[in-house]
């Protein structure tokens, strides 16, 4: 007889690992312990080597399916005079921190216990260790209920007595929680206050079925819901959200009932469906109410996660809901209650509130599938805080992100932490929820930052706030040391190819081809059509996308059809506006020439090699949209009306000042003027971007020898683009490389920051 210690790292708390371990060790006829401790669980078993190595391949092959096991060895111990198996009480080791679990969907087995058990009928809380919320709840760690917002809840005997059986899928649930003693909703209509949940569910059902518009407390966060198929209710929406025409996501009631609505394939359905359960973005099939998803032809579509969701869907004869996070466009969502009854009574028909507070805030992720893989678009609820392992360290990086769409990422040993969505920091209320989560995160995983990284541009919010936290920081010297705080930053586009080069564990120099709609470049003008030799530690920038003037500015971004008059100009000079286009027929001649000469004079015109302003350009070429009401939605449309079965593309020129775009665009007017499609024109301008890829790779390829191209930036959302491109560089035997964990839009940019950080 012999003994080993086992010790897994990962994903191995809050997801019913404990448990997990003691059954298998009894099934096994084995003798030991199980502990969790900071940096893991630690498995003890009295045993030789060969069941050690059976028993850990067990482990790996049968572990919950919410964790995530990084790393599992094992190494002789001491032996002890042990009877059994057992669980005991968790201690901490180290300052090493063990990973947090995200949020859990809800589990079909407690769907099945919210009907049969006694004290769980109708209990809109209902959860185990395989299922509930996690990080949205957690203020310290170890995780245990003292250190949840589940603390303000004590445990009624029935609870108490399931949390302590090992037998029991509650064993250690730290969220455990009954009709008896757990948290409850209250439902707030015109003054009335009513408790008792199935009266509750009787007056939400009834509202949502007359068209009302109702305020849910959720998971990390308020939603605003109303029946998606009311285009009343969903106008009404628009207005109270001060949102004109961004899509809406819906929940669905079921799986079967959205495949009437979209089409799902295999993968999506795997992703619908899995314990994360994100908004995937799906293809249409039948359209809900008219304004929910205006001139686009997808969907965001996901199924029910919190109990809540199931016990509003099982009183409703509706196949689905709009689900939108409660808060004005551009500010964060609302997750305390004084806020929801103070922002949103007057806005809401009803209010549904519930008494356990959010520790941390998380919205909805959204995922794309792209060339047969995820593609996250936002990445919160469900995937946050899961650590990307890498393969060297980044411990004590602090990376603050962009400005819009903003994420920031923490490193903690060889492990970048990326935190959930945070938004537009020029928001005020969105900055503070930016510095309070930076905090929160810092403190979870124990970090104190010794480098702090930020964007090149010296005007984003994270990059002052960089630059504060270094000064601040270093100015102190803790403990009388002499803590040095550095502050580094990292253009943007190298940023974006380095997330993706991290994501994929690539070190190499690859051609990295980042594709936005903005970046500051050191140059002064605004990047975004880039193609990059790049490192971890440095770029090269082999070519852009031809500088144009951005006519007025940022006025440029929120009116496409400004870019589309530069183009223009560029394309066929001040004689474009004697033009036959039905874009030019809304804007006088005297406008056109005013339009013109500031153009040529460059007045408030700043030069850019924006991508996304390209996409604007044609956009409203096609006069297919001419005003951005929210960010990319020219794109979007012009995404929308692509046709797979069209062919060609239009001509460019490579020149030393860059790729020249000017002979596509006199190619699209000559189309346009004949008479041609649309969707035709816009085809063959998406395959005009794919070619202009492939043929810059080539020659980088010829020069310089790489053979492994990594694709980033917003513009990468773009799922036809993304596609045609990747099938394009794999026809021509490139390794091609796309975001899979991050997204490829500015909410991906803090990884990049951060590995670049650590390889300087
Ligand atoms: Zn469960
Ligand atoms: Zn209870
Ligand atoms: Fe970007």
């Amino acid at each position: 007889m012999s003994a080993y210690k086992i010790h897994i790292k990962g994903l191995v708390q809050g997801v019913g690992f404990r448990p997990f371990v003691y059954r298998l060790a009894r099934q096994n006829d084995l003798k030991g312990w199980v502990v969790n401790r900071n940096d893991g669980v630690v498995i003890k078993l009295m045993t030789g080597e060969q069941e050690v190595s059976d028993f850990a391949g067990q482990i790996r092959r049968y572990a919950p399916a919410a964790s995530r096991i990084r790393l599992i060895d094992w190494q002789m111990s001491e032996e002890e005079e042990l009877d059994g198996f057992h669980i005991i009480t968790s201690r901490n080791a180290s300052q090493d921190a063990t990973d947090i679990s995200p949020d859990i969907a809800v589990c079909p087995h407690c769907l099945e216990d919210m009907r049969r058990q006694p004290h769980r009928i109708n209990y809109p809380f209902v959860n185990c260790t395989h299922c509930g919320p996690r990080f949205s709840i957690i203020k310290g760690l170890p995780y245990d209920r003292a250190r949840t917002t589940m603390s303000d809840f004590t445990m009624c005997s029935i609870c108490h007595e399931e949390y302590h059986d090992v037998n029991d899928r509650r064993f250690h649930a730290q969220p455990v929680a009954c009709n008896h003693c757990g948290p409850h909703y209250e439902y707030y209509q015109q003054g009335r206050v009513m408790h008792d949940i199935n009266r509750v569910l009787t007056q939400v059902t009834h509202g949502l079925g007359k068209g009302w518009i109702i305020a849910v407390k959720g998971i990390g966060g308020f939603h605003l819901m109303c029946d998606a198929s009311n285009e009343k209710a969903v106008a009404r929406l628009r207005r109270i959200k001060r949102r004109e025409t961004r899509p809406f996501a819906c929940m669905f009631s079921d799986l079967e009932t959205l495949r009437q609505y979209a089409h799902v394939n295999q993968l999506e359905e795997q992703h619908l469906t899995g314990w994360r359960r994100p908004i995937v973005l799906l293809e249409q099939k039948q359209a809900l109410a008219p304004s929910l998803n205006l001139q686009v032809n997808t969907i965001g579509a996901m199924l029910p996660y919190m109990p809540l969701h199931e016990l509003i869907f099982a009183g409703l004869n509706l196949p689905a809901l709009v689900m939108t996070s409660a808060n004005l466009s551009n500010e964060p969502l609302i997750a305390d209650n004084q806020t929801a009854h103070h922002k949103l009574s007057r806005q809401a028909d009803a209010l549904l509130l519930h008494n356990r507070a959010i520790a941390n805030r998380v919205d909805d992720s959204v995922v794309r599938i792209i060339d047969g893989q995820i593609q996250p678009l936002r990445r919160s609820r469900g995937y946050v805080p899961e650590p990307l392992p890498l393969n060297f360290t980044v411990n004590g990086i602090l990376a603050t992100g962009a400005e819009l769409k903003n994420c920031f990422c923490i490193g903690k040993g060889d492990q970048a932490i990326m935190s959930q969505h945070i938004g537009d920091l020029k928001n005020y209320e969105t900055y503070d929820f930016y510095t309070h989560a930076v905090d929160r995160l810092l403190s979870l995983f124990r970090v104190t930052p010794h480098c702090v990284v930020s964007d090149l541009h010296p005007d984003y919010f994270s990059t002052r706030y960089a630059r504060n936290y270094a000064k601040q920081k270093t100015r102190m010297g803790e403990a009388g040391d002499n803590h040095q705080v550095q502050h580094i930053q990292v253009q943007h586009h190298h940023a974006h190819i380095a997330s993706c080069m991290a994501e994929h564990h690539l070190r190499e120099t690859v051609i990295g081809v980042a594709l936005d709609g903005t970046g500051f470049g050191p140059d002064g003008h605004i990047w975004g059509g880039e193609f990059l030799t790049a490192n971890l530690t440095s770029f090269h920038r082999y070519t852009h996308l031809t500088y144009v003037p951005m006519p007025g500015g940022d006025k440029a971004v929120h009116q496409p059809w400004r870019m589309a008059l530069s183009y223009l100009y560029q394309s066929f000079g001040p004689e474009f506006s004697s033009l036959p286009l039905d874009m030019l027929s809304h804007h006088s001649r005297e406008d056109l020439r005013l339009m013109s000469s500031m153009i040529r004079k460059r007045i408030n015109s700043p030069l850019t090699s924006s991508t996304g302003r390209v996409f604007d350009a044609v956009s409203a070429l096609l006069n297919v949209c001419t005003h951005n009401r929210f960010e990319g939605e020219a794109a979007m449309r012009l995404e929308a009306l692509v046709d797979p079965h069209t062919e060609g593309h239009y001509s460019f020129g490579q020149t030393p000042e860059g790729i020249d775009l000017t002979p596509a665009f006199r190619e699209m007017v000559t189309e346009l003027l004949n008479g041609h499609e649309s969707s035709l024109i816009a085809t063959r301008f998406h395959h005009t971007i794919a070619r202009i890829i492939t043929s810059v790779a080539e020659k980088i390829r010829q020069e310089a020898g790489y053979n492994k191209v990594v694709l980033s930036g917003g513009t990468f959302q773009n799922k036809y683009l993304s596609e045609t491109t990747a099938q394009w560089l794999r026809n021509h035997q490139f390794e091609v490389y796309a975001h899979r964990r991050v997204p490829a839009n500015d909410g991906g940019i803090a990884l990049g920051q951060m590995v670049v950080a650590a390889n300087k």
